[in-house]
């Protein structure tokens, strides 16, 4: 049984015509009046799923999500809708109210007055009290608020946990020598990557005359073990750069000012040392660590990484900022503006050529009979490039027992590898499972039409 029987009618109207935005935000509406906030997100996400511009479905469902306490995702939706040209007054207004809540005090000030111009009606004394006044000075954005609670404050500085300060680790640069000929399959990728950042880097000229932006990151998204740490190492690998790979969590720090601190470091060392690709490995880990630390210690450090890629104090001529995510739904939104990582590109597991490629690829160098790569392929369906590094590495170990045992070494064949192949199961389903919810219900501006339409062909 329904929690609010009384809105039966209205769901079986719903029901009967799924694409009616008025009755379908008017029901949400009520059922949000009726506390029942599960049934008004689903009814969002529904709408959104096949009405992806509308506007009030996006409110709505931001509005619920606050509601509901969770103010990062609510931030999030209500984010997309502020950056279009004309958002309504009402997503300002509520956008001033999370901005604030996330430390974002100018910001914040700036969408209410402009909600309040637009729709006096909306005026909220209260809420006006604790913004900065119009043309009064505001720190700048993603100063920390002055700490409030649990401010440990050690020999001046201030931290965001109880504990010891780590030292800064050093991101060793590294000249790969893999190039994308070591890279089986993703040729459209490989195609976007000498696009977006190989060519820029060699005509930079070429691309200002057009009024191009030489610049901007490209962000891998896809399930784990699909090659994206070897493209970007590939990358640089190309075009004889440096290669700088950074883990998230070697940046972030508990003491406050570190992170950022690390962070400047490590974009400096690639400015040095240009042209030189600098690699963010599970950048979502900053979306991520919102929850997890002070949230304007938090956002602070998301505001630093956004003006280093935009190069706002120093230029990023000749670095190339690569990154790469499991899960791109817990990025902030701020990160996907253009200049920003405006190329996303989702990395998929390869399909049977691409397989075959990557199992040549992990077999060169390597004493070999008689392998039909494209049947093996062919039968590996699900298995990742990391996968067929394992099956290959399997397959090796297995003949060199074999070896030890008579004495001369035996060579690689089909059997050998198809034997290795059953002992290595496929790793990407869980990762499709939530992708999959994510597409459905939180596609914004198309982002995982390319997940979609994967999906769809499998
Ligand atoms: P994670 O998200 O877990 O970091 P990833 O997508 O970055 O995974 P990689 O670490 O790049 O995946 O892949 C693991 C290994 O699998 C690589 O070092 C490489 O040996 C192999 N591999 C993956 N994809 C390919 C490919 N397309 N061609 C050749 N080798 C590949």
């Amino acid at each position: 049984m329904s929690p609010d029987p009384a809105l039966d009618p209205l769901r079986e109207a719903l029901r009967l015509s799924p694409d009616n935005v008025p009755l379908r935000h008017h029901l949400a509406g009520l059922l949000v009046a009726a506390g029942a906030l599960d049934e008004a997100e689903r009814l969002y996400r529904q709408g959104l799923a096949s009405a992806p511009e509308e506007q009030r479905l996006r409110f709505g469902l931001a509005d619920v999500f606050r509601r509901q306490g969770k103010p990062e995702q609510a931030l999030v939706v209500i984010e997309d809708l502020l950056e279009r040209p004309d958002p309504p007054p009402e997503a300002q207004l509520l956008g001033a109210r999370l901005l604030l809540e996330a430390g974002e005090r100018a910001q914040a000030a700036r969408h209410y007055h402009a909600a309040v111009a637009r729709e006096p009606d909306l005026a909220d004394p209260e809420l006006a009290a604790r913004l900065p006044a119009l043309g009064e000075p505001v720190p700048p954005a993603g100063e920390p608020d002055p700490p409030v609670e649990d401010p440990f404050v050690v020999d001046g500085r201030v931290r965001v946990a109880a504990g010891d300060p780590p030292a800064l680790d050093e991101a060793a640069a590294e000249r790969p020598s893999v190039t994308f000929a070591d890279v089986g399959g993703m040729e459209a990728i490989k195609d976007e990557i000498r696009l977006k950042v190989i060519h820029p880097l060699d005509h930079p000229e070429l691309y200002r005359a057009y009024g191009k932006p030489v610049g901007g990151g490209v962000l891998l998204y896809g399930p784990p073990g699909c090659g994206k740490t070897h493209l970007a190492r590939a990358t640089a690998g190309e075009i004889r750069a440096g290669f700088v790979a950074v883990g998230l969590d070697q940046v972030l720090d508990m003491w406050l000012g570190e992170s950022e601190r690390k962070l400047h470091e490590l974009f400096e060392r690639a400015r040095r040392g240009q042209p030189c690709v600098l690699f963010f490995d599970e950048v979502d880990a900053l979306g991520a660590s919102r929850s997890d630390m002070r949230t304007s210690a938090a956002r602070l450090l998301v505001n630093q990484f956004l003006a280093e890629l935009d190069g706002v104090e120093r230029s990023n001529d000749g670095v190339l900022v690569l990154a790469a995510t499991n899960a791109p739904w817990h990025l902030d939104a701020a990160f996907r503006r253009p200049g920003r990582f405006d190329r996303i590109l989702f990395v998929p597991p390869p399909d049977a050529a691409a397989r075959a490629a990557i199992l040549r690829i992990h077999c060169r160098g390597k004493p070999l009979g008689e392998v039909d790569y494209e049947r093996l392929a062919a039968r590996a369906d699900g298995l990742t490039g990391a996968d067929l590094k394992a099956v290959v590495d399997l397959a090796v170990e297995a003949k060199l027992r074999e070896a030890i045992q008579v004495g001369v070494p035996r060579p690689l064949t089909t059997k050998d590898l198809a034997a290795a192949a059953k002992k290595v199961k496929p790793s990407t389903r869980d990762w499709f499972a939530s992708a999959r919810n994510y597409a459905t219900y939180a596609n914004q501006a198309g982002l995982y039409d390319e997940v979609l339409a994967y999906l769809e062909r499998r």
